[in-house]
């Protein structure tokens, strides 16, 4: 038996690392002092909610962000505040997280799913056919897994056929298309701070726009009673006047414990996303040229943050790939496989929501999703690692070859 045979990986693929301590200490001060809830301030002192927004405004470049109680939360009233209501339809991506939907029917819509190129992303043209027909006015674009799909080409469909634009970075924050941050390109933009995205506070969600009437909006419908005139990355009181007699409270706060353990991490987001590269590009090293395993070839324009790596298996039927998924856990290498019929952990495809009426049959991302596989790299891991995942996963394929 050679060596390799035996290799085994034990480490953690759900291990984060732990909160900055300059993080910790943020939220013990909280605790010391009681004051949890972002609008139990001292007089003018903004809260460590209001800072955080500030500061993730500043971040992207955008006038407005909101803090709030999970990414799921954000997109639903993301799109509420957007304009979105009972019976329109949203487009969004077929291969996606079971909240984006989730977030469609909340607000009494109907998500129209468009399709799946080979290298993951929606498929512009299926979207232009779709949009073409004027059936949806709005477009819930996720940038699934982290992969961003030609922003200039996607913008310019939704301008030509008047489609409004709401950006879901659950796995972008940090990431940028041909020089320009993910989550300005929407009209308003979400991201998670839930425990496996890129910053950690268990929970939470950011929501970002540039457009003041619907912040005002938002801000209120996320349960700012009527101290929004605290929030210090929001739009002038004059676009609350009416907003506040309009929009219900749809309580969905994020809280200052949270904030204080967000907001160091956020200013080493971008030393986070060099070490989630150097992950990884080592696996990729390893995988590549590799007969039988795809991998995508990212555009030059596309500056991604590597939190997770996707690869495909093209020769191998759902049985073949179900056993490979199999003898890769026995050797401790946790990998998603979206194929699967039954839903399991995270992974659910369009036809586990049956909860919606007149599930599409979108041939192409059935067939995406039925080989490809999906491995999160956090950052407990370190480059040797990487060389250990890539030796077992090709040892693996060889085996049942
Ligand atoms: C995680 C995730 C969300 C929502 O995040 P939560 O904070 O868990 O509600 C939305 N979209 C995608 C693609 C995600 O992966």
């Amino acid at each position: 038996m050679s060596e390799t045979c035996t290799l085994r990986f034990d480490k953690s693929f759900t291990q984060q690392e732990s909160i900055p301590e300059e993080g910790i200490s943020a939220a013990v001060d909280v605790m010391r002092s009681g004051r949890l809830h972002r609008y139990n301030t001292v007089g003018d002192e903004p809260s460590e909610t209001d800072l955080l927004e500030r500061e993730f405004a500043e971040y992207l470049g955008v006038n407005f962000a909101l803090a709030c109680a999970s990414g799921g939360y954000a997109l639903q009233i993301a799109l509420r505040s957007a304009g979105v209501s009972s019976g329109d339809h949203v487009f969004c991506n077929a291969y996606t997280l079971a909240p984006v939907p989730g977030a469609i029917h909340s607000v009494g819509a109907i998500p129209v799913f468009i399709e799946t190129t080979d290298a993951y992303t929606i498929d512009c043209e299926h979207l232009e056919r779709e949009a073409s027909k004027g059936k949806a006015r709005y477009l819930l674009l996720s940038h699934m897994r982290g992969h961003l799909v030609d922003m200039d080409q996607l913008m310019s469909v939704c301008q030509a056929h008047d489609v409004l634009v709401i950006e879901d970075c659950a796995h972008t924050m940090g990431a940028s298309w041909n020089g320009r941050k993910s989550g300005t390109f929407g009209h308003v933009s979400c991201f998670s701070c839930q425990t496996y995205k890129h910053v950690n506070a268990g929970e939470g969600g950011l929501l970002v726009s540039n457009d003041p009437a619907l912040m005002a909006r938002a801000i209120v419908c996320s349960g700012s009673y009527m101290l929004f005139g605290k929030h210090q990355a929001a739009p002038d009181i004059a676009a609350f006047e009416e907003v506040k007699y309009t929009t219900p409270n749809i309580s969905g706060r994020m809280d200052n414990l949270r904030a204080a353990v967000l907001r160091p991490q956020l200013r080493q987001l971008e030393r986070q996303c060099v070490r989630w590269n150097s992950l990884y590009h080592a696996l990729e090293n390893g995988l590549r040229g590799e007969q039988g395993i795809y991998l995508p070839c990212r555009p030059e324009r596309e500056a991604f943050v590597g939190s997770s790596l996707q690869f495909s298996l093209p020769l191998l039927d759902s049985a073949r790939i179900e056993e490979f998924v199999l003898l890769c856990a026995a050797r401790g290498v946790e990998l998603k496989w979206f194929g699967r019929d039954e839903p399991q952990g995270y992974t659910s495809r369009i036809d586990s929501w049956r909860y919606l009426a007149d599930l599409p049959e979108l041939p192409n991302t059935r067939r995406v999703l039925a080989h490809m596989l999906d491995l999160r790299l956090p950052l407990t891991f370190d480059e040797h690692d990487c060389k250990v995942l890539a030796t077992i996963i090709k040892d693996v394929y060889k085996s049942i070859c």
